[in-house]
């Protein structure tokens, strides 16, 4: 078993983490560090905090990088318990504990059928906001000294992390906020844009998924990636001045309809194009390009080859696959099978080859991204 921290390993670790978390900006990254600081202060085996959804009564927290959140009803748990009563809850061993007995069942007793891990001694604590509102709680696993039991002692030095942390947080919550709202205003203008979103409002999601998917795996970036997938799904917000008539027409396009319909790139372009924000002037590009062919035969200006920014060639594909896999007002949705195959043939006629090919490689995450987002 280890041993509890001196004092002065005690202030350290709260200097190092405090310094650590003042400086970061993301959610995510303070939620990781905080629990980084709470297993370290009392000598846990593992350390997770929680967050309150107000708004859909949920808890949420953030194990690891890259993984998904996991999100729970806020009134689950042990967790939910505790930020419910603002009360801090102590269990010496999970398995033998029958106080909370039906809580761990669904909890941690559960988890531990699934992971194989022993959960022992478990302890919750609460914690709140600068004006005294419950934000979420810390929950700790298995005390690793030879007590092998949390204390009060640990309540404090959790209670203590959490208020350093408190004002980085708030402001990561807020900026959250801000950008999740930014982002569902993107989603939206591209619904928007598709005018049919009633049916296809999972469109502009999946061409944003197929983008970034792309994107990756051409090796544009992690940022670049990023970039493409908050700026592809307003590639057809130009539609929106595209009589109704012509946009839900059942049959095939007249020449006439088609020459009026190619206009929704351009008309996309200038509605965007004027804009010094980077993820608008990308949705412009995007916008414009979108309809461009590798061999020239596109539009609106009919340019060929790496004229056209590798962003409008990347959403050409990403707009195609999900074209050609939906039902759309004038045609039937496509098999698969099929749709490789054209594929195939446009390689390099209507799409570059090289980010068909990507296309290929990439296929069962597309066809992951597919499912996820499928229009029920
Ligand atoms: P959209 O429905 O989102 O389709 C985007 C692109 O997917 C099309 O660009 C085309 O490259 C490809 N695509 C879609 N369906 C098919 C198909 O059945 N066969 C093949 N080979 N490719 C397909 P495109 O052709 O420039 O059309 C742009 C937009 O114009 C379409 O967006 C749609 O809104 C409209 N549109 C095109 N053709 C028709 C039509 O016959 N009737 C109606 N009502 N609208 C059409
Ligand atoms: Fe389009």
């Amino acid at each position: 078993p280890k041993r509890d921290l001196e004092p002065e390993e005690m202030l350290r670790i709260i200097f190092e983490y405090a310094a650590k978390i003042a400086n970061e900006r993301t959610l995510e990254n303070v939620l990781m560090l905080m629990a980084d600081m709470g297993r370290a202060m009392i000598v846990s085996d593992r350390c997770t905090v929680w967050l309150l959804d107000k708004h859909k009564d949920e808890l949420w927290s953030k194990v690891a990088h890259g993984l998904d959140e996991i999100r729970i009803p806020s009134s689950a748990g042990l967790v939910g318990y505790s930020v419910m009563n603002d009360r801090a809850v102590f269990i010496d061993d999970a398995y033998t504990n029958e106080e909370y007995k039906s809580f761990l069942e669904h909890g941690a007793l559960r988890t531990d059928q699934q992971t194989g891990y022993r959960t022992q001694a478990l302890m919750v604590i609460p914690f709140k906001n600068s004006e005294g509102e419950i934000m979420g709680a810390y929950q700790a696993i298995n005390k690793l000294t030879a007590s092998g039991q949390f204390s009060a002692k640990d309540m404090e030095y959790l209670t203590l992390a959490a208020s350093y942390a408190g004002k980085s947080l708030e402001s990561a919550l807020l900026t959250n906020e801000i950008e999740e709202t930014q982002k569902e205003i993107i989603f939206r203008m591209g619904e928007i844009g598709e005018s049919r979103s009633k049916e296809t409002g999972n469109h502009v999601k999946r061409v944003a998924e197929y983008s970034y998917l792309i994107a990756l795996g051409l090796g544009l970036g992690q940022e670049e990636a990023d970039l493409l997938k908050m700026a592809s799904p307003m590639h057809d917000i130009g539609k929106v001045a595209i009589p109704d008539a012509v946009l839900n027409k059942p049959g095939k396009l007249t020449d006439e309809e088609f020459k009026l319909m190619q206009n929704h790139t351009v008309i996309g372009y200038n509605l965007l194009k004027n804009s010094s924000r980077r993820i608008l002037k990308t949705a412009a590009l995007v916008a414009y390009e979108h309809h461009e062919k590798w061999n020239g035969r596109g539009y609106p200006r009919g340019i060929s080859g790496e004229d056209i920014h590798i962003y409008g060639r990347i959403t050409a594909i990403a707009d195609v696959f999900d074209a050609l896999g939906s039902e759309r007002v004038y045609k039937k949705a496509w098999e698969l099978d099929r749709i490789l195959q054209l594929f195939q043939e446009e390689r390099g006629q209507h799409f570059d080859p090289a980010v068909v090919d990507v296309f290929f490689e990439q296929l069962p995450a597309l066809l992951r991204a597919r499912e996820e987002y499928a229009d029920v």
